[in-house]
C-alpha cells in the first residue's frame, strides 16, 4: 500500500482551549509515531480557542518541525477543524484523533499495521465510554442505532478516531457538501475498511466542549445530509391522517343520514391539536433540510485560516 519505502504519516488533532493538554498530547505522540522507517507531521488546528493553546502549538512547532499548527479565525466546530487538517494534510496515510488524549495514541501502530496489509480506512471502535451519563449514554445509543437503519453508515460505536489513506482522503475531499459529518462522509466513501478496537480513556484535563446545542447540531447535520427518511415520514404520516380523516367524515355521513347525532367537541379539539402537532414537526422537519439547502446554496467557506506555524518544507497548500 506504501508507494514510498519511508510513508508520511499524517496526524489531525483539532484543539480548542486544551491547554497545557497540548503539550503533553504533542509529547505523547511523537513518542508513539517516531519509529524507524516512517516520517510524520502532527498537524495541530486550533479551532479559535480562547486560552493559551495557539501559543503553545507555536512553541511545539518552533521546537519540531514535524509539528505544524493551523489557527482558524474562530471557533467553526471540530468537523470544520477537521476538515482543515484533512485538506493541509501531506501524508500517505492520515490520522484523526482528538488532542484531549481520549483517543489512546497507543492504537496507531495497529491502526497502520492494518493500512500496510491493504485497509484504505481503518476506524477505531469503542469498547467501552467513560464518564458519560445514562441519559446522554442513551441518547447517543438511540441516535447511532436510529442513523444507522436511516441509512448504510454504521454508527454504533464510532468515533472520529480513524485513518485514511490517501485515495481514500481524496475521495473524501471531492464531496462538495459544507455542513460535513465526518463519521458519516468517512463511511460513506467506501474503500476496503478495518476496525481497531480502542478503550476510550477519561479526559486528562478540562471538560468536554461539547454542549448540548452542538451536540443536537451535529445529529441533525448527520441526519439530513444521509438521509431524507424524515421527509418520507411526514408524507407517510399525512398521509395515513388522509385515511383517517375519510374513514371519520364517512362515519359521520351516514350517522347524519340516519338521523343520528353528530356530538364530540372533545373529539375536535383532540383531532385539531394532533393535527396541529403533526402540521408543525412536519414543517419543522422541512424547515431542517431548506435550511441545509440555503447554506449550501450560500457556498460560504468552510473555516478561514488566520495563522499558521509551519517551520518545515513548505509545500502547495490550499488556500483557506
Ligand atoms: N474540539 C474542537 N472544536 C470544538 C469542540 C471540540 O476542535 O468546537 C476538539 C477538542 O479540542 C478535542 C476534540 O475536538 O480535541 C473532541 O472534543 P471533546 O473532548 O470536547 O469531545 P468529546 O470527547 O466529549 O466527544
Ligand atoms: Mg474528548
Amino acid at each position: 500500500m506504501s508507494p514510498d519505502p519511508e510513508p508520511l504519516i499524517s496526524v489531525i488533532a483539532p484543539v480548542y482551549n486544551e491547554g497545557e493538554g497540548v503539550d503533553r498530547f504533542v509529547h505523547r505522540l511523537t513518542e508513539v509515531l517516531a519509529v524507524p522507517g516512517q516520517r510524520h507531521e502532527l498537524i495541530l488546528i486550533d479551532d479559535g480557542s480562547r486560552d493559551d493553546s495557539w501559543p503553545r502549538v507555536v512553541r511545539q512547532a518552533e521546537r519540531d518541525p514535524r509539528v505544524r499548527g493551523i489557527r482558524l479565525s474562530r471557533n467553526f466546530g471540530k468537523e470544520a477543524a477537521m476538515l482543515a487538517g484533512l485538506e493541509h494534510a501531506r501524508g500517505d496515510a492520515v490520522i484523526v484523533i482528538d488532542a484531549d488524549l481520549q483517543h489512546p495514541p497507543a492504537a496507531i501502530p495497529e491502526m497502520l499495521r492494518r493500512w500496510r496489509a491493504g485497509a484504505h480506512v481503518v476506524e477505531a471502535v469503542k469498547r467501552n465510554r467513560p464518564g458519560q451519563s445514562v441519559p446522554s449514554r442513551l441518547a447517543a445509543r438511540l441516535f447511532n442505532a436510529g442513523f444507522t437503519r436511516l441509512t448504510t453508515v454504521e454508527l454504533v460505536n464510532a468515533t472520529d478516531f480513524r485513518l485514511l489513506s490517501r485515495p481514500a482522503l481524496e475521495a473524501l475531499l471531492r464531496l462538495p457538501e459544507h455542513s460535513s459529518f465526518f463519521r458519516g462522509t468517512s463511511s460513506w466513501i467506501g474503500y476496503s475498511r478495518d476496525t481497531v478496537g480502542v478503550d476510550i480513556d477519561h479526559r486528562e484535563g478540562g471538560a468536554s466542549r461539547w454542549t448540548f446545542r452542538a451536540l443536537c447540531r451535529l445529529a441533525v447535520n448527520g441526519l439530513t445530509s444521509f438521509t431524507s427518511a424524515p421527509l418520507h415520514l411526514v408524507t407517510v404520516v399525512g398521509v395515513g391522517f388522509a385515511g383517517f380523516a375519510a374513514v371519520l367524515g364517512i362515519q359521520t355521513l351516514v350517522r347524519w343520514l340516519r338521523g343520528g347525532s353528530v356530538a364530540g367537541f372533545p373529539t375536535v379539539i383532540l383531532l385539531l391539536l394532533v393535527m396541529g402537532t403533526f402540521i408543525l414537526l412536519g414543517l419543522g422537519v422541512i424547515g431542517e433540510y431548506l435550511a441545509r439547502i440555503h447554506e449550501e446554496v450560500r457556498g460560504r467557506p468552510r473555516y478561514l485560516v488566520q495563522d499558521r506555524a509551519d517551520s518545515g518544507p513548505a509545500a502547495g497548500e490550499p488556500a483557506a
